[in-house]
């Protein structure tokens, strides 16, 4: 159970370098394609997508880096805050990618910009390693643990 920890270090940092892609594609994306005589990073209603996909990723990324440090020092509450890592970021991770997706309008859905496959792969990091369902029984149970 113990060896689960990084493990789900491990799958949550997949997920947040591969949504961290799928932003930088996408922000690349956004400055080259136009509608309505102006690139889509023009429109502010795209670019508060943008700012709220990157405050979302660099909280995911201060987490992890967190649990991270706490599995390294083997903090008595490492595996609550393993645990809480691999739910957050892999949902901010695939809530990213899928709003990447939209950005790239109906080219998202193909292979060719290749955000589609990091969508599908995302999907699996919400189940893979324990669901997240079950990362929220852990934190509960050491909740009500240490509640006593
Ligand atoms: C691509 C892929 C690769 C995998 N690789 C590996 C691997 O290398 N090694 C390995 O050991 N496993 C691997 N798995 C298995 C994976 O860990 C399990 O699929 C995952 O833990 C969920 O278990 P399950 O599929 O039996 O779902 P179930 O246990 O049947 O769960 C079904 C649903 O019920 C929910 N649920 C179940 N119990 C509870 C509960 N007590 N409270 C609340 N909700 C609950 C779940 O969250 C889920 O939403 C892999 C799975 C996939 C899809």
């Amino acid at each position: 159970m113990a060896g689960l920890d990084g493990g789900r270090l491990n799958i949550a940092a997949s997920a947040l370098g591969a949504a961290q892609a799928a932003l930088d594609a996408t922000l690349a994306y956004m400055g080259e394609r136009k509608a309505f005589g102006q690139t889509l990073d023009q429109f502010q209603a795209l670019q508060f997508r943008l700012a709220d996909a990157e405050i979302e990723l660099q909280a995911a990324r201060v987490f992890l880096r967190q649990a991270a440090w706490k599995l390294d020092q083997g903090a008595a509450d490492a595996t609550r805050h393993c645990a809480m890592a691999k739910k957050f970021v892999t949902d901010a991770a695939f809530r990213v990618a899928n709003d990447c997706l939209q950005l790239h309008g109906g080219y998202g859905y193909l292979a060719d910009y290749g955000i589609e496959k990091i969508v599908r792969d995302l999907r699996v990091h919400q189940i893979l390693e324990g669901t997240n369902e079950i990362m929220r029984l852990i934190v509960a149970r050491d909740m009500l643990k240490a509640r006593g």
